[in-house]
């Protein structure tokens, strides 16, 4: 397997990929070890996490220079994902004790009733590359901390970042057994899913989703899916312009556009719409594009090649369907992965544009009559991610926010994850919940216990 850097298309290094027999026989320490990690103390388990969360802030530019290498995400970009790292590992590290702890429901003389929280045992964990350290360790850090075994397999996109994590979470002295890295593409997860494993835990497209949930669905195994969004934004006509530009600019463009909560619809009142767009170009114009090793660069490549004839394809299909064309629009000719950042206005939902997830540094600006017209067109969707609103106007924020289904709503803000709040999708969106408390117990099975003294 090649590593290619996507800023320039150089070999950064090649690595044999996990056949089927390296895979099973990871499958199979993992199973002979779970038992053990299990019955060791939660704090034994929580102080690797710690140690872990330390090796992470030890080595944090080296780390950031791996990721930055391998995806394309700009150097500062990268380092700030490795500092909220350590930020979701505190949440962790603070709920694990009351999360896992036995329950007690009924306490009758005659009878008690109880919950306790079990591992599930070994669990695959398939993940994505644009925020390895944060989908990552949204899985494994708590599913450690439950007591399972973890087979991790990166994406092919970040795999020498996944090779980091994995060294780091067996010097901080999790066992080798107990969270192996899986190296390789598709094939490999394939291989990986395949396994009699209790649990899989992925994070990636709906059409890999989908995959995995059909080769699942026979074996009845906990299965949760992290998908992929066409999150919306609606700028009220009492917003202020200039900062509702500004934040949904920087949530369109962030990491080339790459994150799963990326805004990637905007729908704007007819009264403010000609001044929203102006302001918003502006500010894409602006951003600095770039060497993604340069500490001032905001836009880098799409870590994956393919994706640039997706964008194009989008472009192209809106602009024959009479989209506007304000900035950007094609690809940049340089060796590497690079799209022009790009704003298109006049748009509207018989564009693919407006439809499929661009996961690139691509928006399109529609305009609304009213609060009726955004709502229906957020709606407009297979996806359910995330959705946003900007105004001063908290009722009606939460007016509008309560009728989209999505698993997150933002109020003046977008491009949000919080490890305190549940992370979660509705329809193509996925299945299943990471962070938060429901994040921790989703690594475990509640045991319900009947106890009559006799
Ligand atoms: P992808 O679906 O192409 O790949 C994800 C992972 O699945 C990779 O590790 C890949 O090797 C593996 N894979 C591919 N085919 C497989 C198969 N048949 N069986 C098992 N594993 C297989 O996605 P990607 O390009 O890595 O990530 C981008 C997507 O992820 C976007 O859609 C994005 O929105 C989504 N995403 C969602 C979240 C979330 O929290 N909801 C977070 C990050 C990314």
């Amino acid at each position: 397997m090649k590593i290619l850097n996507p800023s320039d298309g150089s070999l950064v290094r090649e690595l044999a990929e996990d056949d089927t027999r390296a895979v099973a026989a990871k499958y199979a320490r993992a199973r002979a070890a779970q038992p053990r990690w299990a019955a060791v103390t939660l704090g034994e388990r929580l102080g690797a996490i710690e140690k872990f969360k330390g090796q992470t802030e030890k080595r944090k530019s080296e780390l950031a220079q791996i990721l930055t290498r391998e995806t394309g995400k700009p150097i500062s970009q990268s380092r700030h994902e490795l500092n909220a790292l350590a930020g979701r590992i505190d949440f962790f590290l603070a709920h694990a004790k009351s999360a896992l702890a036995p329950e007690t429901v009924l306490a009758e003389t005659q009878m008690r009733e109880q919950i306790t929280h079990e591992p599930l045992g070994v669990v695959a964990n398939v993940s994505a590359w644009n925020y390895p350290y944060f989908v990552g360790s949204n899985v494994f850090v708590p599913a450690l901390l439950a007591g399972n075994a973890v087979l991790y397999k990166p994406s092919e996109f970040a795999t020498l970042t996944g090779l980091a994590i994995g060294e780091m979470l067996h010097a901080a002295g999790v066992p080798q057994e107990v969270f192996s890295v899986v190296v390789g593409s598709g094939a490999a997860g394939s291989l990986l899913v395949e396994q009699p494993v209790d649990g899989v835990f992925f994070t990636g497209s709906y059409p890999t989703g989908a995959r995995i949930a059909a080769a699942c669905a026979p074996r009845m195994v906990k299965l949760q899916l992290e998908l992929g969004g066409k999150d919306p934004s609606y700028v009220c006509e009492d917003a202020d312009v200039k900062t509702a530009a500004e934040s949904l600019a920087d949530g369109a463009m962030y990491n080339a556009g790459q994150s799963c909560c990326s805004v990637e619809r905007i729908y704007v009142h007819e009264r403010i719409y000609e001044r929203f767009v102006d302001a918003f170009t502006a500010i894409v114009k602006g951003y600095k594009g770039g060497d993604p090793m340069d500490e001032a660069t905001y836009l880098g490549p799409l870590a994956r090649a393919p994706q640039l004839a997706v964008l194009e394809g989008q472009v192209a299909d809106a602009v024959a369907k009479g989209a506007k064309l304000l900035v950007g629009g094609k690809r940049i000719s340089r060796p590497g992965n690079w799209f022009e950042a790009t704003v298109l206005s006049k748009v509207d939902h018989g564009m693919a544009l407006m439809r499929e997830e661009s996961f690139g540094p691509v928006i399109g600006i529609q305009k609304v009559a009213g609060d009726d017209e955004a709502v229906r067109l957020m709606n407009d969707t297979e996806y359910g991610l995330t959705a946003g609103v900007y105004t001063p106007d908290e009722k009606r924020a939460r007016g509008i926010l309560a009728q989209i289904r999505s698993g997150s709503v933002y109020w003046n803000c977008c491009d949000r994850v919080s490890p305190r709040l549940p992370w979660s999708g509705v329809g193509h969106s996925g299945v299943g919940v990471t962070l938060s408390t429901y994040g921790i117990q989703a690594f475990t099975r509640p045991k319900a216990w009947h106890l009559k003294p006799a």
